[in-house]
């Protein structure tokens, strides 16, 4: 008897040659993720087994899976010989203390055994009322479900819990990104978001110190580590904004300020992805949220690069965004009040709806490619080793 973790994935993906490339990578990233830890990793016919791990670390290794994109579910099992009299004694074994209803379900991919699910069910179904009386078997809504699964490896897994996973494709599988990554509470949900897709990430930030404060790149570099337990480790590109924005507030008229600011983020991002290898932006911005996310605005903002800008949450309420930001534990630290450039020498009115022509117009009074060149130069970068 061994207790092992029985991992599932969305079976939805799993198509020819597609399979292969998607089993390899989950697999790569759970060892990745599992760093430092000792265990063994199995396939067997649509199942990732963990195995030969001490189970005192069992929790820790639970909680690192359930990061792990591409897995839907993790299970505590218990591991056995397939044959009746082992499954029998392990499932008199289980604790059904406090328990009213229960209900036996079995999955026999070994179709070898001699019981058909069905026989099987109602035949351990009677041997836990045999052993524990006071029990009811209820089919919808049991309390314990205790999952027999008969594998073709010749092994019978035991479990009665099974804990949600981040779901999603396997991180790496749609390529990689740039994430535009502020201090806010946006942008690190819609990299999040992005990556549960399959898309590895960079990210670059722009600061404006000295008006923006040391602590306000340290806050990026937090939320960065934040978010690196599901996006895995990220180069994180730290890049001045501070001529660009002082140029655009001296020459530009304040409405258009913000506008021409990310048509120059946009510039930056595009340069970054093509020296990085990487295929799309990232940002965080949701239609209406500020005048500078206007549609019209996002389409001049857009007019400036050529590579895909994905915007995951384009259509979410600020309110489920907050909640999205909380179950990944970046919330705390994106309120703490250090401000973002954006903020600095903003305009009272930004216009809503801008137009690329207006914008063109503006940026001739500008040397937008010394102003880039300056600001890459400026470059920092941090790698963020995955959390
Ligand atoms: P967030 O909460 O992500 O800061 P926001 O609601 O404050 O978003 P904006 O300030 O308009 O909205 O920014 C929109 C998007 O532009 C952000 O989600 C982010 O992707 C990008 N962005 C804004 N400021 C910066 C910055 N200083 N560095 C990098 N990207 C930025
Ligand atoms: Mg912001």
């Amino acid at each position: 008897m061994n207790r092992v973790l029985l991992l599932k994935f969305g079976e939805l993906f799993l198509k020819g040659k597609n399979k292969r490339e998607f089993l390899k990578l989950l697999k790569r990233n759970i060892v990745s993720k599992l760093n430092g830890i000792e265990f063994n990793l199995v396939e067997t016919q649509g199942r990732l087994i963990v195995c030969e791990y001490d189970v005192e670390q069992e929790d820790e290794i639970v909680e690192k899976l359930q990061t792990v994109f591409g897995l839907i579910g993790v299970a505590s099992a218990i591991e056995i010989d397939t044959l009746l009299e082992n499954i029998e004694k392990q499932v008199k074994e289980l604790d059904f203390e406090g328990v009213k209803t229960f209900k036996v379900e079995v999955k026999r991919a070994d179709k070898a055994f001699f019981m058909t699910s069905m026989e099987l069910e109602r035949h351990l179904g009677s041997v836990v009322l045999g052993k524990n009386p006071h029990l009811k078997v209820d089919v919808y809504k049991p309390q314990v479900l205790v999952n027999v699964e008969l594998r073709v490896n010749v092994k019978t897994y035991i479990y009665d819990k099974q804990l949600p996973c981040a779901g999603g494709l396997p991180l790496g599988s749609a390529g990689k990104g740039m994430l535009l990554l502020s201090g806010g509470i946006d942008s690190p949900v819609a990299g999040y978001l992005m990556s549960k897709r399959g898309l590895k990430l960079e990210a670059v930030h722009f600061h404006s110190y000295p008006y923006t404060s040391v602590q306000a790149k340290e806050k990026v570099l937090e939320l960065a580590k934040e978010i690196s337990a599901y996006c895995g480790k990220i180069k994180l590109h730290i890049v001045s904004f501070t001529e660009i924005q002082e140029e655009i507030h001296k020459n530009c008229d304040p409405e258009y300020m913000i506008t021409i600011m990310r048509r120059v983020m946009m510039r930056i991002a595009q340069k970054l992805c093509e020296e990085n290898d990487c295929g799309a932006i990232v940002t965080g911005e949701s239609l209406g949220q500020v005048a500078s996310q206007t549609m019209q605005s996002m389409n001049v903002t857009n007019a400036v690069v050529t590579l895909p800008v994905f915007r995951p949450l384009i259509a979410f309420d600020k309110e489920d965004i907050m909640d999205i930001a909380r179950k990944i534990g970046t919330y705390e630290t994106s309120i703490l009040p250090y401000e973002d450039c954006c903020t600095v020498f903003l305009p009272k009115n930004p216009v809503i709806r801008p137009t690329i022509k207006r914008a063109q117009i503006l940026e001739r009074r500008l040397d937008i490619e010394g102003l880039i060149e300056r600001a890459m130069q400026s470059k920092e970068v941090v790698e963020i080793l995955e959390g």
